[in-house]
């Protein structure tokens, strides 16, 4: 059978970002991304020096942990990296929707799948000038058109600045039927203690500047899971 990358799987938890925050979870992160970006918060899931740490699985023993997480009763499955869609999740989202669960993917939009359309929810994050990653408009149409009408789309962009809020206004700009939500950037990724006032301080200016440029049809969220456990892993 196809074997996935897979960095860990942990939960139920619940969703701590973007258009599903708060909703139980088992999140099943990928290992190995396309994208560096100056701020990313997994590098254990990225960095190919903590690939020792990655388990090649197939669909059967993915599905087969998440049962043991969720006692069996199917729930929202979380798809995160890395990049989730450079794996072949197909086969294994066939199989999860035979038995009840959902699916929900978060990628930065640079590859699409034709898979795509069997997600319930899909949450593209382009990343903004200040990941010193490069955008490709035509890559993140290619997903959207993939998702079809039935997946429900959301774009999430953590934000920095004001130039990576001109850019996220952009992309708003460009679709504008689809959700967008924005979010404070943690640039605390290597911390062990969060300041959560410096957090809630970008929160403040974020909410000031949506309101500010009547952005009206974008929400404003925080990092939930940050606020709750901090960068610690597997919550
Ligand atoms: S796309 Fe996401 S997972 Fe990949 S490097 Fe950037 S922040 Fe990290």
């Amino acid at each position: 059978m196809t074997e996935i990358v897979v960095s860990e799987i942990f939960g139920p938890t619940i969703q701590g970002e973007g258009a599903l925050i708060g909703l139980p979870t088992v999140f099943v992160r990928t290992g190995g991304c396309d994208f560096i970006c100056a701020w990313c918060d997994t590098l254990y899931a990225v960095d190919k020096k903590f690939k020792h740490h990655w388990k090649r699985m197939d669909a059967t023993a993915i599905l087969q942990k998440v049962d043991e997480l969720s006692g069996n009763k199917p729930l929202c499955i979380t798809l995160s990296g890395g990049n989730p869609a450079i794996q072949p999740l197909g086969g294994m989202i066939e199989l999860g929707r035979a038995r009840g669960y959902t699916f929900a993917l978060e990628t930065q939009g640079s590859v699409s799948k034709d898979w795509f359309v069997h997600l319930d929810a899909l949450t593209l994050s382009p990343k903004p000038p200040s990941s010193l990653m490069s955008f490709s408009p035509e890559k993140l149409n290619a997903c959207i058109e993939a998702a079809g009408s039935d997946t429900k789309i959301t774009l999430k962009i953590v934000i920095s600045d004001e130039i990576d809020l001109d850019w996220a206004i952009a992309r708003h700009q460009s679709y504008p039927d689809i959700a967008m939500v924005l979010q404070p950037c943690n640039t605390m990724v290597g911390d062990n203690v969060i300041d959560l006032e410096r957090l809630a301080e970008q929160m403040r200016w974020l909410v000031d500047e949506v309101n500010r440029r009547q952005l009206y049809k974008v929400r404003v969220l925080p990092q939930l899971h940050v606020q709750l456990w901090g960068n610690q892993r597997g919550v």
